[in-house]
């Protein structure tokens, strides 16, 4: 009876289609998604974050966490705290959006970071080049 209902319900309702097919890692280097420990596995991230299929992705994982290397955006170590937080009935869309907040968070830290880098170089420059300017103008007057 199961297998002629469910015969039926492949003829008429075909299956849905899987999140794999929309998977962008299944079209690039499966390493990069099993990166080396305590590596940040930064470029899988990156395409983890543009995937349409990030949401199941992540919801896997959190249901199978037995399963090694980049998920959904979220390394091991990170995919057990926010698996934490999933299973205290935190959604995988706010457990995504709050990742994605914390990486715009640290891009804009970065960038200031390095504006401010650049600004003391040229400063430093800027002295150097006034100090120079300062011990020509005296090797001329002596
Ligand atoms: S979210 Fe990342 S690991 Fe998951 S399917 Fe997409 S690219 Fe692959």
């Amino acid at each position: 009876m199961t297998a002629v209902l469910l015969t039926l319900r492949r003829r008429d309702d075909p299956e849905p289609p899987d999140w794999r097919d929309a998977a962008l890692c299944a079209q690039r280097d499966p390493d990069l998604w099993f990166p080396p420990e305590h590596s940040r596995a930064a470029r899988a991230k990156a395409v983890c974050r543009a995937c349409p299929a990030r949401p199941s992705c992540l919801l896997y994982a959190f249901e199978h966490p037995s399963e090694n290397g980049v998920w959904g955006g979220f390394s091991e170590r990170a995919r057990l705290h926010a698996g934490r937080k999933w299973r205290a009935g935190v959604s995988v869309e706010a457990i995504i959006a709050a990742d994605n907040a914390r990486f715009r968070a640290r891009t804009e830290r970065d960038r200031v970071k390095s504006r401010e880098r650049k600004a003391r170089a040229k400063k430093a420059r800027a002295r150097s080049a006034a100090r120079a300017a300062l011990a020509d103008e005296e090797e001329v007057a002596s």
